[in-house]
């Protein structure tokens, strides 16, 4: 019989209490045990660094990302400070847009004093030329005013800047924590991270079951050794998995989706009212750059309410107890499943092939 192909792991865990509230309820070794008995049929093996033995704290500690208070991702709080974000661009957008529309309006106000002047000049009207000196003065100091507040206006914003986020986005914090282990030696390329934290907030609950993502696979990203900071990144995939409520099932699961399966289907659309939708028109885009980025951003908003999400994500997978089903029997490693293209993916995948 041909060696088995090994798929290679290092677990790590967002912090030492995750760690040992794992091993106390040996979450991740029923997630090991799981995979390993799934993926043995059909001749991998499963190749576990620090292993997946709870007990061997001292042995697994430099396997914790940071000491304590590790990264718990929190979906809901990172989509709601994504939108915080959108409102606080849109107002900073306007507010420099009418700054910018008051100077143009000065400007235009003494344009036309000086063609005003030019005209008095080359009729030889000396009275004309003089009876625009003064409204030209009291216009180039409103246009001086409104030059000095557009800059005061660009300067607020540039020194208000965008929300930070960088607390609730988990992601690039587990790619930082990742990139200091791989430059550590602890993590290796050809082996894929899984990092087992805790959810704050389970967000895609599933209306049709109890069911809730506990597992989230983070594709490579598009820029490899990208610097975040001074840090170096880890572009490669990774997977998070909650130590909460988590299926046995889960690790399983996700290794498929790090070997290139797409994740579950996005969200659908539904159009909400249907006699505002046909009778939708984007406002024209006109004015400055401002203007128009400013209206375009109005249309997008507008467009979007003609809508409603459906929520996508539950049925994945064709067969019911397809490892990707989310409805798959979640206890029986023998119940479930790989289909034929999965383990062509996996045979594939840099975490796989020798
Ligand atoms: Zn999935």
């Amino acid at each position: 019989m041909a060696a088995a192909n090994k798929i290679r792991l290092t677990y790590f865990w967002a912090d030492e209490s995750v760690m040992a509230e794992d091993f106390r309820g040996k979450i991740s070794k029923k997630m090991s045990e799981f995979a390993r008995d799934f993926y043995g049929r059909y001749g991998f093996e499963l190749d576990v660094k620090p292993g997946y033995e709870p007990g061997k704290v001292l042995e697994s500690r430099r396997f914790a990302l940071v000491k304590n208070d590790g990264v718990r991702p929190d979906h809901a709080a990172l989509v709601q400070a994504a939108a915080e974000s959108m409102e606080r661009l849109k107002r900073q957008m306007q507010e420099i847009a009418e700054a910018d529309r008051i100077l143009k309006e000065r400007q235009g106000d003494v344009n036309r004093l000086v063609a005003r002047m030019k005209a008095a000049s080359a009729a030889h009207d000396a009275a004309a030329v003089d009876a625009t000196v003064a409204p030209l003065e009291a216009a180039t100091r409103q246009l001086e005013k409104a030059t000095t507040n557009k800059e005061e206006v660009v300067g607020r914003v540039r020194a208000e800047g965008s929300l930070d986020w960088s607390a609730l986005d988990f992601e690039t914090q587990f790619r930082r924590q990742l990139g200091f282990k791989w430059l550590q030696g602890v993590m290796e390329a050809k082996r894929l991270p899984i990092v087992f934290c805790k959810y704050v907030t389970h967000f895609l609950s599933m209306r049709e079951s109890t069911f809730s993502v506990t597992g989230n696979t983070f594709q490579a990203e598009d820029t490899p050794f990208r610097f975040f900071g001074g840090d170096w990144l880890w572009s490669a995939p990774f997977v998070c998995l909650s130590i909460e409520g988590a299926e046995s099932k889960g690790l399983a699961h996700e290794i498929v989706h790090a070997a290139g399966h797409p994740t579950e289907p996005p969200n659908g659309k539904r159009i909400k009212d249907l006699k505002r939708y046909v009778s939708y028109k984007p406002k024209p885009l006109t004015g400055s750059v401002l203007d128009r980025a400013l209206t375009s951003y109005e249309n997008y908003l507008e467009y979007q309410s003609l809508f409603e999400v459906v929520e996508g994500g539950y049925y994945a997978g064709d067969s019911m107890n397809d490892i990707m089903n989310y409805n798959a029997d979640s206890s029986d490693p023998f119940a479930s499943i790989l289909t034929d293209d999965d383990k062509k993916l996996l045979d594939g995948a840099i975490f796989v092939r020798p």
